[in-house]
Order: structure tokens, then sequence, then C-alpha cells
């Protein structure tokens, strides 16, 4: 399929959005007569989904001219409170569209990255975190740097509380 979106998304935020599917001539996919269906999985082959995304075709007919479902207009929702349950890395999500005669398969296959709602190290302030980070971020509450200078090898120090001075 011609239209492919990783989406990011940060723990704890929620996301709205509006995807428009196109067919490999890059014209919009027509959804006429077909219903949607898509999940976020960890991978794709998983059957346990984290989130069923709730794709809906969207359709406004008081536009001009009026948006209808052969517009390939989507739109995908997920709560805050959803999005503070995934874990921050990089998920798989897909979009269907079927039908009674059709299982047309996946319009949409493609990456869900979730990312840390908290970005900056609170012993350096450094905002923006290299992928590692993150692992120390959810065991030590600091950035890979912080935890060679002040951690390692000292972890019972830093379980205690014990932090440096001036950061
Ligand atoms: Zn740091």
């Amino acid at each position: 399929m011609a239209t492919t979106y990783d989406i990011e998304v940060t723990q704890g935020s929620e996301l709205d959005l509006r995807l428009n599917v196109k067919n490999d001539a890059g014209e919009a996919l027509t959804l006429e007569g077909y219903k949607l269906r898509g999940v976020v999985k960890h991978r794709y082959g998983d059957t346990a989904a984290y989130i069923d995304l709730k794709p809906k075709v969207f359709t406004d007919s008081s536009a001009s001219p009026a948006i209808t479902a052969a517009n390939g207009l989507i739109d995908i929702f997920i709560s805050g409170s959803q999005t503070s349950g995934l874990a921050v890395g990089v998920h798989r999500y897909d979009l269907e569209r079927y039908n009674e005669e059709e299982i047309n398969g996946v319009l949409i296959p493609k990456k869900l990255i979730t990312k840390n709602s908290k970005r900056s190290c609170p012993i350096c302030n450094i905002y923006s975190f290299k992928s590692n980070d993150d692992v120390y971020m959810s065991k030590f509450d600091c950035c890979e740097k912080c935890y060679i200078q002040w951690v390692e090898g000292r972890e019972e120090r830093w379980k205690t509380g014990w932090r440096p001075k001036n950061g």
C-alpha cells in the first residue's frame, strides 16, 4: 500500500489523528461499503493487542464538496490513559478495511513509537535521550551518563536516595 505512517506517541498524551489512505496510484482509497479495524501490537504476528484503535471513517456532508467514505479519511484516537500504559519503544499497528465479501487485508502496517514523557534527566537536566537512556531512566531516574558518573558500582547508595549536590 502506498500510504504508510509511523505514529509517535508520548506516554500520557492523547493521540488524535486523521489518516488519508491512498492506493498505489496515489488516489484516495475508497472506504465505501467497508468496515475498519485496527490495533496496536508488540509484533504483527501477536494475537494479543494492547490497544484497539477503533478506526472510524471520517465523512462531512456539510463540506463543499462533501467528504464521503470514498475520500479515504480515517480517524483514530488513543486516550492519555491508554498511551501511559504503553511501554517506551517500538510497537506495531495496522489498519484494515473489510466487508462481508472481502477481507481486503492490511491498509497500513507501520510502527507506533512510544516516547517517555520524562525527557530530561532530573540529575543533569539534559533534555532528549538516546534510546539507551530510557533504560537507565526507568531503572535509576537518570540518564546513562549520570548513571556512569554517579551510580555504577554504587547502586546501593543510589537506591537509598543519595544524589549529587550540584547535579
Ligand atoms: Zn543525566
